[in-house]
């Protein structure tokens, strides 16, 4: 199985520049209770409708996210800015996504509880699978029955992925005239799960990867057919039309803009890097994610949506939503909430509180005393973000202290999160051609991937039209040990498995 990330976090400098190393992964798969699995799973086309909502509704986006950029958070600025300087223009305007929801079990409730919904680099679809394989060959190997074996669920995430990103190719109108455009970090360490999908996007649908990073976008990349800004156009307008904005990258035009990169400030190293997300962005190509799609991720968003009525809403102006269908589909995404928290004084108003700061002073004061109940969370993606324990503990008081002073706490940007406590079990644990001496306890997370194209930008001009696409797309499970806070895989804290169905 196949590589590419380097070692564990931080020694990647140390490894020979031209050597390949295996992914982390778990000799064995993980247990996964069958109905959890499914709940999930069946959830995954609302959490699709959900976010496609939000990101067509820009003035919440706006009312949601100002005040937590306001509040400190540049990054989610200049996202909103870049939402607003180029609105992509309905009905035309394609959004691609491949989004990957994230569970934990909490073994209390027995409940399977979600950690975030990503819309942007949702990543380890290809990898996951070669785990999925890896252990239902060496499961046939060593003998397992039939039962046994059933128990091992097929991944379809590379195909399903790739067919996704072929639907949004076919959808701008250029199909194979055009290319997927990669948009990657600059020493892009998780290429290997990219390049299955790059191979699989050419035997699959005959579509030619190219790959490039933000700054390179802006270098080589164009806008033709027109100038300037304004709004863009249908590429497939009528010969005589007026001319489309097609994107091209070093001349060749570009059918799908894929992002693994631009979900965190570290990928905006300069303003040309901006300049390159915001071609994409007023381009006519499926641009996977948009940044108002990007935004419908943030983890503000998500504890947005666990407020009273707001789920439901979002459900019922989702393109191709039935009233019928609303409370069904608001049941099955919301008996996946964890407890989530504004930090924000203004959303905690009421009677007994009427400037908010003494009902969010009380809050913090209850994190303060029981910090492993809580995760503190900033609007940030790509793992290690994160506070807990007693660093949490501390900047609970310290915010509860500055709210019972008159100020506003400070953690405005952040978002406050019930901890999940994900059930232990064994795993052998192999990094860096190094196993774990026999299984050691762990926990396990599970992500369920989802594709969803559709046209349609600002929640103007009348419902959104049925998307293109809404379906699940694969899943993947990363194992970590038991004491480990943060799971990512590429950022060394959790290994690659894959599902053993029990129940
Ligand atoms: P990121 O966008 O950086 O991946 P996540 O919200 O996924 O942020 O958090 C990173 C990791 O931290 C998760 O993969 C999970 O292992 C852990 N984590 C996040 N939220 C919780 C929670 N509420 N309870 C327990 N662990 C959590
Ligand atoms: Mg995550």
């Amino acid at each position: 199985m196949v590589v590419g990330l380097g070692g564990a976090a931080g020694d990647a400098a140390a490894a020979p520049a031209a050597a390949l190393i295996h992914a982390p992964l778990s000799v064995e798969p993980a247990p996964i209770p069958r109905p959890a699995f499914e709940s999930a799973l069946a959830a995954a086309r609302d959490f699709n409708a959900l976010a496609a909502s939000v990101a067509a509704d820009h003035a919440w986006l706006e009312a949601t996210l100002a005040p937590a950029a306001a509040a400190g958070d540049a990054f989610t600025a200049r996202l909103l800015a870049l939402r607003r300087g180029t609105a992509r223009t309905p009905p035309t305007d394609l959004a691609l996504a491949v989004t990957r929801a994230d569970f934990m079990a909490h073994a209390p409730t027995g409940a399977l509880l979600q950690v975030e919904l990503n819309t942007i680099a949702s990543s380890f679809g290809c990898l996951g699978g070669c785990a999925s394989a890896l252990h239902a060959a060496s499961a046939a190997r060593a003998g397992w029955g039939a039962d046994a074996l059933a128990r091992l669920p097929p991944n379809t995430a590379k195909a399903s992925i790739a067919a996704a990103l072929a639907a949004g190719a076919a959808a701008s109108g250029l199909g194979r005239e055009g290319v997927i455009l990669f948009v990657v970090q600059p020493g892009e360490r998780n290429a290997y799960d990219q390049a299955a999908l790059a191979e699989q996007l050419w035997a699959a649908h005959g579509l030619v990867t190219v790959r490039a990073t933000l700054e390179e976008v802006a270098a080589k990349g164009r806008l033709e057919g027109s100038g300037g800004d304004g709004p863009a156009e249908d590429p497939r307008a009528p010969p005589g039309g007026r001319p489309a904005r097609v994107l091209t990258y070093d001349g060749v035009p570009v059918a799908v803009a894929y992002l693994r990169a631009g979900y965190g400030p570290g990928d905006y190293p300069s303003e040309a890097a901006w300049a390159g997300r915001a071609l994409l962005e007023r381009s006519t190509a499926a641009v996977c994610p948009t940044a108002a799609w990007q935004l419908a991720g943030s983890k503000k968003v998500q504890q947005a949506l666990a407020g009273a009525g707001v789920t439901e809403a979002f459900l019922a102006g989702a393109p191709g939503a039935s009233p019928a269908s609303v409370a069904a589909s608001a049941a099955r995404v919301r008996s996946h909430y964890a407890g989530l928290w504004s930090l924000d004084a203004a959303d905690h108003v009421s009677a007994a509180s009427p400037d908010g700061r003494a009902a969010l002073a009380a809050l913090l004061r209850d994190a303060a005393a029981r910090p492993g109940a809580f995760v503190l969370k900033p609007q940030r993606e790509g793992g290690g973000n994160n506070t807990y324990g007693p660093a949490l503990g501390a900047a609970a008081a310290k915010a509860a202290a500055s709210l019972e002073a008159g100020g506003d706490g400070g953690l405005g940007a952040f978002i406050l999160m019930q901890r999940i406590e994900p059930p232990s079990h064994g795993a052998t644990l192999v990094r860096g051609g190094v196993a774990s001496d026999g299984p050691v306890p762990c926990v396990s997370e599970l992500g369920i991937f989802g594709a969803w194209l559709g046209r349609g930008g600002d929640g103007e001009g009348g419902p959104p039209p049925p998307p293109l696409l809404n379906e699940p797309a694969g899943h993947l499970v990363r194992t970590k040990p038991a004491g480990a806070d943060e799971g990512g895989v590429a950022a060394g804290f959790a290994v690659l498995s894959s599902p053993y169905l029990v129940g």
